[in-house]
C-alpha cells in the first residue's frame, strides 16, 4: 500500500456531563490500533483517530487524540482525502443536550437530575455517504449481540459502507478490553466467518484483505 493513504479511528468517545463526569464505554482501543498498526505494515500512511485508551502511540504514525463524537468527525474530515478508512471507535451514541459548566451538586433530598440526550453525528455514515472525498474504500465494525450477521448485514447497508466486519459481543465472549476477537467479514459478495483470532491477527488480516481488494480496483470504487 506504499503510496497511500489510511485512517482508522479507534477507541471510545468521552461525551461530558458537565466537568468531572462523562459518558462513556468499555473500547479499550486495542482492536483499532491493531488495524492501523496492520496498515502500515502493509506499506500505508496512517492516520490514527483515537478516543480516550490506556494505549501507548503506535510509532510512525500521525496519530490525532479527541474525546468526543464531535472531535473524532472533524478529525476525520480535516483528514481527508484518504483511499482507505476503518471505522473501529466505539462512538458514544448520544450526548447530553447541555454540558454542565459546573459540577451538578447533589443536593440532599432533592431527586437526582435528568439528563437529556441528543444523538451524536454517525461518523460512519456521514463519511460512507460523502459524495466528495469519500474513501475508495470504507469499513465499518458492528458489534451485536443477537442475529449478528443478519443485523450487520443491514447496518452495511444502512450506513453506506463498503465492508462491515460483525463481531457478537455477549456478555462471556470477552471481546471488550480483551486480546480475541472472534469476526465475520461481511461484502457485497457475502460472508466470510473468520476464526477467533488475537486482535493483532484480525488487524493483520484485514490489512491484507484491504491491500488486495485496492489493488484491484480498476477506477476507484470497491463496491
Ligand atoms: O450503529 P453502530 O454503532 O452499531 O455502528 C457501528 C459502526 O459505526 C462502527 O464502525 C462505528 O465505528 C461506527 N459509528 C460511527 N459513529 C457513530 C456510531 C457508530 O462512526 N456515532
Amino acid at each position: 500500500m506504499k503510496g497511500l493513504r489510511a485512517l482508522v479511528t479507534a477507541g471510545p468517545t468521552h461525551e461530558p456531563i458537565d466537568p468531572v463526569r462523562f459518558i462513556a464505554n468499555r473500547s479499550s482501543g486495542k482492536q483499532g490500533y491493531a488495524i492501523a498498526r496492520g496498515l502500515q505494515k502493509q506499506g500505508a500512511q496512517v492516520i490514527l483517530v483515537s478516543g480516550p485508551t490506556n494505549l501507548a502511540d503506535p510509532a510512525g504514525m500521525t496519530v490525532i487524540h479527541v474525546e468526543t463524537a464531535r472531535e473524532m468527525l472533524a478529525a476525520v474530515e480535516s483528514s481527508l482525502p484518504v483511499d482507505v478508512a476503518v471505522f473501529c471507535a466505539a462512538v458514544v451514541d448520544w450526548r447530553v443536550k447541555t454540558e454542565s459548566a459546573g459540577k451538578i451538586k447533589k443536593v440532599e433530598g432533592a431527586p437526582p437530575p435528568v439528563l437529556k440526550l441528543v444523538p451524536n453525528p454517525d461518523i460512519l455514515a456521514t463519511i460512507s455517504q460523502r459524495t466528495k472525498d469519500r474513501p475508495r474504500l470504507c469499513v465499518g465494525f458492528a458489534a451485536e449481540t443477537d442475529n449478528v450477521i443478519e443485523n450487520a448485514r443491514k447496518k452495511r447497508l444502512a450506513k453506506g459502507c463498503d465492508w462491515i466486519l460483525a463481531n457478537d459481543v455477549s456478555p462471556g465472549t470477552g471481546t471488550f478490553g480483551g486480546d480475541t476477537n472472534q469476526v465475520h467479514l461481511i461484502t457485497a459478495a457475502g460472508v466470510e466467518d473468520w476464526m477467533t483470532l488475537n486482535k493483532d491477527e484480525v488487524g493483520d488480516r484485514l490489512a491484507g484483505r484491504i491491500k488486495d481488494a485496492v489493488a484491484a480496483m480498476p477506477t476507484g470504487s470497491a463496491r
